[in-house]
């Protein structure tokens, strides 16, 4: 287990788990973060000698002093309300956010782990999605700021690997939920969890039959782990294959929380995917890792959190 790590957006959702994570796996964590979408109280559990927590917007700069062990680069507007309402914000990170953790872990001689997205495969016409698929992005859509950001930094870290030797891990996330997502994140799982816990109508996109897969955020934060720990360059998927139809997803939402919401059926945005599912077998093959939660166990303790924690 690396030493020291660095972790870009530790602040945030994802990152504030793997920031626990490897504080309780033994590490010295630093955490970057310009709070543009993560909080302070997704820290509140570590009040730790180990944490270090700065204010940096890592497309300006990124730079820490000491040694380094390990660079996990997640900073980046990450729900579709965050990235369309920051679009410049969120391809400067994409980009020059990306470069700077790179020369970072350049100069440090340090593993360098890019959290792209499922994103990178757009609106896919290969079902599940594999790593080799090339995916189907519209460039000039308004969630390209986001997908085409990914696809450039999937692109750099390829390159300092190629060019620079710099050793680097790139996992593509799918749909991840769990405990500290925001209430008005505007992504399906807090959406539902929300409206269904507030009583009003759960907003469903289109006519629900879309489908994605939903993975639980223990399980993400084991495949990051497994990732750093190997020697791979990937890409590896890491997501959960059961897949849903996000009104299925919605009545299961509103039944585990005890919900009298009516569903509300509202316009689908442009360049929605159609579907969304992973295939893991590379996961599973070179990191013996699979997801442990399913959907039920995963929905039911993330309404637990948002039961004790109300928005604001
Ligand atoms: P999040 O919004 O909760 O976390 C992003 C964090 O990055 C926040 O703490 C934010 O303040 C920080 N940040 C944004 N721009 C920054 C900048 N310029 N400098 C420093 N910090 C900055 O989102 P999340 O769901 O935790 O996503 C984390 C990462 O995982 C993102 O890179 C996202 O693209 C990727 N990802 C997440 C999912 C998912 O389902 N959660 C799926 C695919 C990929």
């Amino acid at each position: 287990m690396p030493g020291r790590v660095v972790i870009t957006g530790g602040a945030g959702f994802v990152g504030s788990h793997l920031v626990e994570y490897f504080l309780h796996a033994g590490a010295e964590v630093v955490c970057l973060d310009d709070f543009s979408s993560g909080s302070k109280r997704n820290l509140e559990f570590a009040d730790h000698g180990r944490l270090s927590l700065r204010t940096t917007d890592v497309s300006e700069e990124c730079d820490v002093e000491g040694p380094v062990d390990a660079v996990l680069h997640l900073a980046s507007p990450a729900s579709p309300a965050d990235y369309l309402s920051r679009p410049l914000a969120t391809m400067r990170v994409g980009s020059q956010g990306t470069w700077n953790t790179l020369e970072l872990a350049r100069r440090k001689g340090a593993r360098l782990l890019l959290a792209s997205t499922s994103e990178v495969y757009g609106d896919p016409q290969i079902h599940p999605q594999p790593e080799s698929y090339w995916g189907c992005v519209n460039p000039i859509g308004p969630r390209s700021v986001y997908d085409e950001s990914k696809r450039f930094s999937e692109a750099l870290a390829m390159a300092y690997h190629q060019h620079h030797g710099v050793d680097v891990a790139i996992v593509r996330i799918f749909n991840t939920y769990g405990p500290r997502m925001r209430h008005g994140d505007g992504r399906a799982v807090p959406t539902f969890i929300t409206q269904a816990l507030a009583g009003t109508p759960i907003t469903i996109a289109g006519d629900g039959s879309q489908t994605r897969s939903f993975c639980y955020v223990d399980d993400l934060v084991e495949g990051i782990a497994a990732m750093l720990r190997s020697p791979l360059v990937g890409p590896v998927n890491l997501g959960n294959p059961e897949e849903y139809r996000i009104d299925t997803l919605a009545r299961r939402v509103k039944s585990l929380a005890g919900s009298s919401s009516p569903l509300r059926f509202i316009d689908l945005p442009v360049d929605d995917p159609r579907c969304r599912r992973p295939d893991i077998a590379k996961a599973r093959r070179e990191l013996g890792w699979s997801p442990a939660v399913g959907v039920t166990d995963g929905l039911r303790r993330t309404i637990e959190w948002f039961r004790r924690s109300p928005a604001g």
